[in-house]
């Protein structure tokens, strides 16, 4: 296992872990047991069991019901007996009901979704600060966007950096910054982790604790094999591959910010500290683990385009991609032979799209076949320990036959750490359990 540098530790709670009084003291047993954890960043109260409501929904909902001019009060209750409970249990003595009145007004006058989705983890950053002992720091004042939307990098990091200095801890809440129009704006849904990663950038941080509700990776979708065995460490490519296929216990851009200084991620579980959790890494030495991890998700179409002579014909995949991206619809994989090209595209970027790029395929490059075939899976099997050992691509495709399963499309990236393939949707399980058994 890679060593962790000793040195200030951000951590990060998600909203399960803060969802309760209950997880709360578990939060403050975890930070209190080692010095080095300065800097926390928070969520807003996520379901405090499976039936209940994110507060964040709640505050989108707010937004909605405010927007269309309609009463906004038995959401906002529940929002209130949120808060007010979790402090009362805990007998803090920050003054919640102004704080939230507060919003409330500014919701009910028109404020914007990002601002009123930001109170969750605005005001819980309040609450949390008083109870882990910590100096508040708005991310307002301290995370900036510039006007294209992207972070502001300098300006968050020097921000950040001056804020922080000196502070025994910190507190910070995640999810929100400022824009450039000074308007408050949220990242995307799960986006604390973000927030979590810039700060750890900012502080030079030794490690990125990111404490959620889960014992860190699993090598496969515990759906699929229920007893998939945890991943203990993984490089930051390694989890890209995956991420980006679906395993989604880590907001996938939070990983940009502590890779661009090799800072280590490590995945824990607020209900079980013992765990080892998952170290994601910038380097490994993968021994003899072949592969770390395999990943699968439905919902792609393969478009299949045959001409003769394709290779000799200047330009042929440009006019193909040009089709695309006229249409603004992003492509997954182009898997080409001499005559033939597939593009593989996500459904969900081709909704409503297909009839039309496939009529402007016909008219562009004139194919002497052009199809569509929908309801395919891709499967990514990822691991740095393919690089060196031979046969893994054979034991792949071995494993897949003998259960039977047809591969329609084979893609292997250049880093040589994945090996791709699509499925029918159906045989998708199928597919994942027989690669489990052979590589796990
Ligand atoms: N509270 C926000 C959400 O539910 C952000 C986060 O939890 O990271 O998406």
């Amino acid at each position: 296992m890679a060593e962790i540098r000793d040195g200030l530790r951000v951590v990060k709670f998600g909203g399960t872990s803060v969802a309760t009084a209950g997880q709360l003291r578990k939060v403050r047993a975890i930070v209190e047991a080692d010095p080095r954890r300065r800097a926390i960043v928070v969520s807003a109260p996520g379901k405090a069991h499976p039936k209940d409501t994110k507060i964040t929904d709640l505050l989108y909902l707010a937004h909605e019901l405010a927007s269309k001019d309609q009463p906004i009060d038995p959401v906002w209750r529940q929002i209130e007996e949120r808060f007010l409970g979790i402090a009362r249990e805990l007998g803090l003595r920050l003054e919640l009901p102004p704080l939230l009145a507060e919003a409330k007004r500014r919701i009910e006058e028109g404020a914007s979704a990002d601002y009123a989705a930001s109170r969750g983890e605005a005001i819980h950053g309040l609450l949390c600060a008083e109870w882990l002992d910590a100096e508040y720091i708005d991310a307002a004042e301290v995370v900036f966007f510039d006007r294209t939307g992207r972070l502001d990098e300098a300006r968050t990091y020097a921000a950040i950096r001056a804020r922080c200095q000196g502070a025994r801890r910190v507190l910070i809440p995640g999810f929100y910054g400022t824009a450039a129009n000074g308007g408050i704006k949220t990242f995307s849904r799960g986006g604390s982790d973000i927030t979590g990663s810039i700060v750890a950038h900012a502080l030079d941080a030794a490690l990125y604790e990111n404490w959620t509700d889960v014992s860190g990776f699993r090598m496969t979708d515990p759906r699929i094999v229920p007893d998939a065995k945890g991943i203990s460490e993984i490089t930051y490519g390694e989890l890209r591959e995956l991420s980006y296929m679906g395993a989604n216990v880590l907001h996938e851009e939070a990983v940009f910010p502590v890779r661009a200084k090799g800072i280590p991620i490590q995945i824990k579980n607020t209900d079980r500290p013992e765990d080892p959790g998952t170290l994601i890494v910038a380097e490994r030495d993968p021994g003899h683990q072949v592969v770390v991890g395999i990943a699968g998700t439905r919902g792609f179409t393969v478009i299949a385009l045959e001409k003769t002579l394709m290779n000799a014909e200047v330009g042929f995949a440009r006019r193909v991609l040009d089709v695309f991206a006229s249409h603004g619809v992003s492509i997954e994989h182009m898997p080409t032979g001499i005559d033939t090209m597939s593009v593989v595209v996500s459904d969900r970027q081709l909704e409503g799209k297909l009839e039309v790029i496939l009529e402007e395929l016909q008219a562009t490059v004139h194919p002497d076949s052009l199809k569509a075939l929908p309801g395919m899976a891709l499967i990514a099997t990822v691991g740095l320990g393919m690089n060196h050992a031979i046969g893994t691509a054979a034991r792949l495709f071995t494993a897949l036959a003998r259960a039977r399963v047809n591969v329609r499309m084979i893609d292997q990236g250049s880093s040589e750490q994945n090996i791709i393939v699509g499925v029918e949707e159906d045989d998708l399980a199928t597919a994942i359990r027989a690669l489990y058994a052979e590589f796990a």
